[in-house]
């Protein structure tokens, strides 16, 4: 944002979250006045510490499943427990939480001039048949398992949002983001990159699910944010599809769907074990535990229409990445207690 030019506004639900509080971060150093809303079901007000010594950071302890009062001209709606023992502790609360915050987002923003920026999941192509994942697959998702609380509450807010978008003109922008790790994920996330980071720095055996064959794409965390802003800014977009921005009756609405974010590189769960192992230089056992039911075999994004829209693409690999989540991590343990256990 130039010198002079009045401070638009953002809204980032999930705010104190793993991916919120960085997109937080992210949008302070673009010059926006940023709200962030939590209820602190997972989130942490540590991971705001830098932004609270921000003036431009205003944060409200919220529920988004209640209304909102907060107007802003970008909306990030991040609020959501994003692992699957999180998820799956309360999974009315998450799929309410899906559902009726993207409701809620709908009324503030139907009728004013706001851009509603979605976090959705690769989720919604549950056990996918189809490899890699296009954003044209519809998905193959168990609507009664202990995963459909979030995989069918994020599939339900996209047909919300997209129902806004055709039936008010809401200007919607839905990611669909592939796993994503990286600092500042909670110890107790339950996620694979942080078990497995936690396990090894700890010195206990690693816990792998199954067979350690199924597959994830892993993006490091400023990669998928470099995404998530590219899919926020309208001006390229409406370049890229003739429109102004301040074209008086112009529907600012770029005509593309739902846009997957993640990085393509597919490794196996044991070859993640094996270079976590690497990194932390730990000969430590790795230990099978049955697999969760409905853990999808396999997922890797195709990423072209992210690549073609938006000049996406990720630049951090697996080990670098690793690496630094490892330090974090590390720096984290030992502020806890000072022999770093
Ligand atoms: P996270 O659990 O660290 O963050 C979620 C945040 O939402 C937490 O701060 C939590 O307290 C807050 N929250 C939960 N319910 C709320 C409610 N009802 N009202 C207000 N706040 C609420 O998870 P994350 O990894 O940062 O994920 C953030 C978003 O990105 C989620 O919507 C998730 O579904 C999506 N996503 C993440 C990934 C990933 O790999 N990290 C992948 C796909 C989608
Ligand atoms: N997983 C594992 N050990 C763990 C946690 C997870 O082997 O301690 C596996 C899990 O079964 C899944 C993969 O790692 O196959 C990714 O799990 P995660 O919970 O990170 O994300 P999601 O299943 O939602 O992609």
């Amino acid at each position: 944002m130039g010198l002079g030019a009045a401070r638009k506004t953002a809204l980032v639900t999930g705010a104190a979250g793993f991916l919120g509080s960085h997109l937080v971060d992210r949008l302070l150093d673009e010059g926006y006045e940023v709200v962030g809303i939590d209820n602190l079901m997972t989130g942490d007000l540590g991971n705001l510490e830098r932004a609270g010594r921000d003036p431009h950071f205003h944060f409200q302890m919220g529920d988004v499943r209640e209304s909102i009062h907060v107007y802003a001209e970008l909306v990030f709606n991040f609020a959501c427990p994003a692992s699957p023992v999180h998820y799956q502790s309360d999974p009315h609360a998450t799929l309410t939480t899906s559902v009726l915050g993207a409701l809620r987002l709908v009324e503030m923003a139907r009728g004013r001039r706001c851009t509603i920026v979605h976090a959705s999941t690769s989720e919604v192509y549950g056990d996918p048949t189809v490899h890699p994942q296009p954003e044209s697959y519809w998905g193959n998702v168990n609507p009664i398992g202990e995963r459909s609380c979030y995989d069918e509450g994020k599939r339900c807010a996209e047909t919300l949002l997209n129902d806004a978008r055709r039936a008010w003109g809401v200007d919607v922008r839905i990611a669909r983001i592939f796993n994503t790790y990286g600092p500042r994920m909670a110890f107790d996330d339950g996620r694979v990159v942080s078990n497995f980071i936690v396990q090894a720095l700890r010195g206990k055996p690693l816990t792998l699910f199954g067979d350690g064959k199924q597959t994830r794409s892993f993006c490091f965390v400023k990669d998928l944010i470099e995404g998530i802003l590219a899919l926020a800014r309208p001006e390229p977009l409406l370049g890229r599809w003739g429109l102004r921005p301040d074209e008086p009756g112009s529907a600012p609405i770029p005509p593309f769907g739902p846009v997957n974010l993640g990085n393509p590189e597919e490794f196996t769960i044991r070859e993640l074990a094996e270079e976590v192992l690497r990194i932390v230089g730990s000969d430590l056992e790795i230990i099978h535990a049955p697999l969760p039911a409905d853990d999808p075999r396999q997922r890797k994004p195709d990423i072209t229409r992210a690549r073609e829209l938006l000049g996406f693409s990720p630049r951090i690999g697996l080990r670098d990445g690793l690496r630094a989540t490892v330090v974090d991590f590390q720096a984290r343990l030992a502020e806890r207690s000072p022999k770093g256990r």
